[in-house]
């Protein structure tokens, strides 16, 4: 009989979502809240927060998969952690509801609400895409990409039959921002080197595309730096593909259409079948904030001040209710955010937003300290494009190559939770400077019954010879 988890009586600051944002408000507050007689009570349905910047270093074996996780239990000593999911908030009655593992729901009452349930992959009503396509956002993804792709190319290496060969290798990206594109660098750089290694197929049998609706990928850089990615990608035999859409991926056949805006506009340009479909055309919102008596705007954002306070529809503050980070539309005060002037949803902003909502909630509640704007310049953007390679832009100067892939590892590096997850990082890639890459996939993860299976099964006794 399933049952709900005991709750502590102790007043208590709810956080909703232990990701980049609530990971560090939790981590920030369990301790001074615990001395004033409170509790900091973290729901997430995973026991772990995710970096999630490197899950494309994760993809090419480059990092070890559980090194980007950071464990909540190990982290947060002081707050009351429960496994499960917020259905729904009802702040009128400061009461949350949450869907445990088991599939009860309870409630949650709660003095101060901390909303940081982050994104969702967002998609558009492609036929197939569901079926065909698989994201990248979270760390079971990347493992699988890891391993798919590496399986793909073995197989490729073995078989006779030719189509099913082309189809092995050939690996589409959906998505020109920085996450496709990194994406598709570290996948296709891994990939060159296990094709190096095979014997039958060589790395100009690779046949990565990315694809990308707008006339220049990753909007964040400058169209200079961005040509400069174009070209280097090409020359690296990934078949970049602007003004170009995904119109249909029924049974993983695609159909591409044009997006230029000339004769071709709205047409079928190419079409084939695929094994691997990966699609990183953007995020969205937690759609959850639309089940809670808060302000949502019209992109699906929790509205926020400078502060980090929830607002109401009057835009007066909402005692007790906070949110940042990817769940909610943060003015960006220093004036370099998105067209609307709200804060682009990042790693950056989120671990800087989790120090200043800490502080303000406490001193909200407990009258030390004062509610100050949330302000941050960005620093710029970081991107790696494989082993030895890299963009970036920091502040105003544009990087390209070995120096940018360096500032890439070193501020992610750094900017990994904890320290004993940055040392795991670090130890990994100086690890792979002695050992050297580990492009290397494991198979049946998916299916690790399978052998067990076969093996358990009463077979049919031979029959017996005369
Ligand atoms: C592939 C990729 C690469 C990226 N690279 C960069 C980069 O290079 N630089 C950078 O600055 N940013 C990068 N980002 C963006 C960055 O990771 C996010 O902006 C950041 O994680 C946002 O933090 P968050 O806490 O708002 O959301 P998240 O970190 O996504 O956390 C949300 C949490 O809420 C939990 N949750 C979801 N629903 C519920 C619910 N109903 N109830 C309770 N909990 C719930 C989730 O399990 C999760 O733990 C990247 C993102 C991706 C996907």
């Amino acid at each position: 009989m399933p049952t709900t988890p005991k709750l502590s009586e102790r007043p208590r600051i709810l956080v909703v979502g232990g990701g980049y944002l609530g990971f560090y408000v939790a981590k920030n507050l369990q301790k001074k809240v615990k001395v004033h007689g409170g509790v900091v009570t973290l729901v997430d349905p995973l026991p772990y927060m995710t970096y999630q910047p490197f899950l494309p270093e994760v993809m090419s074996g480059s990092i070890e998969p559980r090194h980007i996780t950071v464990p909540h239990s190990r982290h947060l000593r002081d707050t009351e952690l429960l496994q499960g999911k917020v259905t729904k908030i009802d702040h009128a009655s400061k009461t949350a509801t949450v869907e445990g593992v088991d599939g009860v729901e309870f409630a949650v009452p709660y003095q101060d609400v901390v909303v940081a349930a982050g994104a969702i992959t967002k998609t558009f009503p492609i036929p197939g895409l569901a079926q065909a396509g698989i994201g990248v956002k979270r760390v079971e993804e990347a493992i699988f990409l890891r391993d798919h792709v590496q399986e793909r190319i073995q197989f490729a290496d073995n078989t006779a039959d030719e189509e099913a060969r082309k189809r092995a290798l050939r690996f589409i990206v959906v998505g020109g921002g920085f996450n496709g594109v990194e994406t598709i660098s570290e996948l296709q750089d891994a990939a060159r080197l296990a094709a190096e290694r095979s014997n039958n197929i060589t790395p100009a049998d690779l046949d990565f595309q990315l694809v990308e609706a707008m006339p220049k990928i990753m909007p964040e850089i400058k169209a200079e730096t961005a040509e400069w990615v174009v070209e280097h990608l090409r020359s690296r035999g990934i078949n970049v593909r602007l003004q170009t859409s995904l119109g249909d991926a029924t049974d993983k056949h695609l159909k591409l259409t044009s997006m230029a805006n000339d004769d071709t506009k709205g047409q079928v340009i190419d079409e084939f079948d695929v094994d691997t479909l990966i699609w990183t055309a953007g995020v969205q919102a937690n759609p959850m904030v639309r089940n809670t008596d808060f302000t949502v705007e019209p992109r699906g954002r929790l509205v926020v001040d400078a502060s980090l306070h929830a607002l109401d529809a009057e835009g007066k503050v909402i005692e007790g209710a906070w949110s940042a980070g990817d769940v909610a539309a943060v003015p960006d005060l220093s004036g370099k955010g998105l067209p609307d002037n709200t804060c682009v949803p990042n790693a950056q902003h989120a671990v800087r937003q989790a120090k200043r909502l800490a502080k303000n909630v406490y001193a909200a509640r407990y009258g030390v300290g004062k509610v100050t704007d949330y302000k941050h310049e960005p620093l710029g953007a970081v991107a790696g494009l494989g082993y030895g390679k890299g963009v970036a832009k920091i502040i105003k100067f544009p990087l390209k190559g070995f120096l940018a892939w360096a500032a890439h590892r070193g501020y992610h590096g750094l900017a990994m939770p904890t320290w004993e997850r940055k040392f795991r990082v670090f130890g990994g890639w100086f690890n792979q400077l002695i050992s050297g890459r580990d492009v290397w996939g494991v198979r049946k993860v998916q299916t690790p019954h399978a052998d067990f299976i076969e093996a358990a099964t009463p077979k049919p006794k031979p029959a017996e010879s005369k």
